[in-house]
């Protein structure tokens, strides 16, 4: 399927609900997370729906490597230019919330907490 009618960011894509955009190709969209949890903090997604990390499979290869090798200079360009993270919560366990397949990009100038917590 490649998009989803009832997908909060296929509609993100299809332009029917709005987004502050970080940039756009035509195989993905990234914009600024609405909630940010970082003073960067941004999202970058295929345009085709797909739910999670769950159901790539090898036809996922571009799109996935373009989101990463994007990664760096869209982050540097939002002033994220001493490091960052990337996060993919991806089903259940991973706490995902919105599923349709997207890569979180967060930084700033402060470090970040631990990814998780030893305790
Ligand atoms: P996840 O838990 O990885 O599925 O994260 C979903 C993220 O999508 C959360 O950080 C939300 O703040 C973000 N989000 C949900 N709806 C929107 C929206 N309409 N525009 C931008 N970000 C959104
Ligand atoms: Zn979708």
């Amino acid at each position: 399927m490649s998009s989803d009618p009832d997908c909060i960011f296929c509609r993100i894509v299809s332009g029917t609900i709005p987004c502050r955009k970080v940039h756009e190709d035509a195989e993905i969209l990234a914009f600024h997370d609405a909630h940010p949890l970082a003073p960067v903090h941004f999202l970058i997604i295929p345009k085709h729906h797909v739910a999670s990390l769950l159901e790539c499979d090898d036809s996922h290869r571009d799109v996935l490597g373009r989101i990463l090798a994007l990664a760096g200079r869209l982050a540097v360009a939002q002033g994220a230019d001493d490091g960052f993270r990337t996060i993919i919560n991806t089903g259940r366990v991973g706490g995902q919330e919105v599923y349709h397949l997207h890569a979180h990009i967060l930084g700033g100038h402060e470090r970040l907490p631990r990814m998780l917590s030893r305790t």
